[in-house]
């Protein structure tokens, strides 16, 4: 069979994509994205010229296993999504597990992903951390996630857009007090970027002015910890 390469590309500076998939996006049969627009204006500025097909949340389990058919038929398939790393609150697993399941290689082509961009930065404990990826969207879910979190050893990462951050926030500071220690990155590698790291309450304070816009993560630090 062919291989699956599971390609991150960047989540926002288009410099950011490696010489590795650059040489790999140009010379699979196919590639498999989340968003033919997206890839495909990504691939047009990066003079990349391959068919794509899509692959996403809503037809997964069936575009999965085409992926292997044609996998064993020989062909070479990379595997994307919009920005960063596939799988990582992204589809791309069951492609990962079919592939696993009819031992057909999966490579990894690693890149930019928001998570670890923003623990690499942050100043809080990275020797070990959760990625809790996005918290449910009701607020009473998210609070009891705080509750049952509270005093977890290690950092706690999440990912948040633009239109829940402030409410996210304010739960934060409810449940775990002003003075917990948090990072929050917006807008990663991109013209915005805004990464600040402070108590909660001095982070909350300092969004009353900033742009609220854009993606987000945040990073809490284990209970105690001090800056
Ligand atoms: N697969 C991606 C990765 O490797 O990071 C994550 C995809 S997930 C659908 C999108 C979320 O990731 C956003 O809502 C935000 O929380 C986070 N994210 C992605 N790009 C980001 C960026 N440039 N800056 C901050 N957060 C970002």
């Amino acid at each position: 069979p062919g291989h699956l390469y599971v390609v991150a590309t960047p989540i926002g500076n288009l410099a950011d994509i490696t010489q590795r998939a650059l040489s790999l996006l140009a010379k699979v049969d196919a590639i498999a994205c989340e968003d033919t627009r997206t890839t495909g204006a990504m691939l047009t500025r990066l003079e990349i010229r391959r068919p794509l097909f899509a692959y996403h949340d809503h037809n997964e389990k069936r575009a999965a296993t085409s992926i292997v058919e044609r996998l064993q038929a020989g062909e070479s398939i990379a595997l994307v999504s919009d920005a960063g790393t596939p799988a990582i609150s992204d589809p791309g697993f069951r492609a990962a597990r079919e592939c696993q399941r009819h031992n057909i290689p999966v490579v990894p082509v690693p890149g930019a992903c928001a998570v670890t961009s923003l623990l690499s930065v942050s100043g809080l404990p990275t020797d070990a951390f959760f990625f809790a990826g996005f918290l449910a969207p009701k607020s009473a879910a998210r609070r009891r996630f705080f509750e049952e979190y509270r005093d977890f050893k290690h950092t706690i990462a999440l990912y948040e857009s633009t239109h829940r951050i402030e409410k996210m926030t304010a739960e934060l500071e409810d449940v775990l007090g002003p003075e917990r220690v948090v990072c929050i990155g917006r807008e990663l590698t991109k013209k915005f970027e805004t990464i600040k790291t402070g108590t909660i309450s001095q982070i909350r304070e300092f969004m009353k002015s900033a742009s609220k816009k854009g993606e987000f993560v945040v990073l809490i630090a284990p209970q105690g910890y001090e800056l």
